[in-house]
């Protein structure tokens, strides 16, 4: 806040809210001053604030509109020129902001928290560890009840009900299963397509732990594979650990990127890899840094970042293979948070 030059930071965004007070639910507005923190919420958390932030910030119960409070409560504060985040503010809420008089000079900011949160604590780092095992265990309770003729929504059933069964606290993001065809899709969305002898099933999914996600994708084969799938698979493998052994903090995105790509390519595939390597993930599946491209900012240590190379055949089928790992700043590499094979799994 001192090198923004800010009196104050108005901390709307719920993750950054949540990484800095403890508080989990969803309406709270926190401002940040050198003197105290002012958290308002509403009577549906009055217990709960009290359980999750404590003493850790003035606590203030509104009944109406959490606005009402700030407008009330920004006079004593003493501060003049606020920060606001310019990725959490409504236009609407910018409005209310310039309405609220001449006395405060409004600041736009940009990932000042989210810039905190990209280096993990350790208590951080136990965090995703957890719901990492939880979604590997999920995936190794799945694959045994999977096989032809299911369709992708009850394969999806299958594999988020281990997650809850195994003490995931919901799902990271919507599980993404794709089979045949379909797994050409990076984003898919299960659907009523049943899965076929012979076809590739792609599995993108994630536990949560204590707001903290996971982020796994494995591809199999339902059936036997082909000479074809065996080959496409073996490449994203490879371009998978070749990129978790070479990632290192103080890296740039791009260069971590490149590691995958690089070989990709190489293999003559490298335009069926449209997306980037990988992205930080925490209280947010996709959070700083980006292993892309477009990143020529050095990954911080403490990091911990998902790589998910891909390969992409538009109606023919896709592979990805998706490990979290953290960039510790100890020196000693990369640390892998996701223990589940590589090799491709036949489900016959
Ligand atoms: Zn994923
Ligand atoms: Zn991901």
């Amino acid at each position: 806040m001192t090198a923004a030059h800010l009196d104050a930071l108005l901390v709307t965004s719920l993750p950054n809210v949540r990484y800095l007070t403890g508080f989990s639910g969803s309406s709270a507005l926190v401002l940040v001053t050198p003197r105290e923190t002012l958290f308002i919420t509403d009577f549906r958390y009055q217990t709960q604030v009290a359980d999750e932030v404590g003493a850790l910030a003035r606590v203030v119960i509104e009944p109406v509109s959490l606005w009402n409070a700030l407008w009330h409560e920004l006079p004593g504060t003493g501060g003049r020129v606020v920060g606001f985040e310019t990725a959490h503010v409504t236009h609407r809420d910018f409005q209310r902001l310039l309405e609220a008089g001449s006395a405060w000079q409004w600041r736009p900011t940009a990932d000042l928290v989210e810039g905190l949160r990209e280096r993990k604590d350790e208590g951080e780092v136990a965090l995703i560890a957890r719901a990492a095992e939880v979604a590997t265990r999920a995936l190794a309770r799945t694959l045994p009840e999977i096989g032809a003729g299911m369709t992708e929504l009850q394969a999806a059933g299958v594999l988020e009900r281990a997650l809850r069964e195994e003490g995931s606290e919901g799902f990271a993001f919507p599980t993404i299963v794709a089979a045949g065809a379909r797994a050409a899709l990076p984003h898919a969305q299960p659907t009523h397509h049943a899965v076929g002898d012979g076809d590739f099933l792609l599995f993108d999914f994630g536990a949560l732990v204590e707001g903290y996600c996971s982020d796994v994708t494995r591809t199999v084969v339902v059936g036997r594979a082909s000479a074809e799938q065996r080959e496409v698979y073996e490449v994203v493998r490879e371009a998978n650990a070749a990129a978790r052994a070479a990632v290192r903090p103080g890296m740039t995105g791009r260069d971590a990127d490149a590691v995958a790509r690089s070989y990709i390519e190489r293999h003559g595939l490298g335009e069926l890899f449209g997306h980037s390597l990988g992205h930080g993930i925490g209280l947010e599946i996709h959070e700083a840094p980006r292993l892309a491209r477009t990143n020529e900012q050095p990954l911080a240590a403490g990091a911990v970042v998902t790589i998910e190379p891909g390969v992409y055949r538009p109606g023919w089928g896709g592979v990805r293979i998706e490990d979290d790992v953290w960039l510790s700043p100890d020196g000693t590499g990369p640390r892998l948070l996701t223990d589940f094979p590589r090799d491709l799994l036949e489900l016959v």
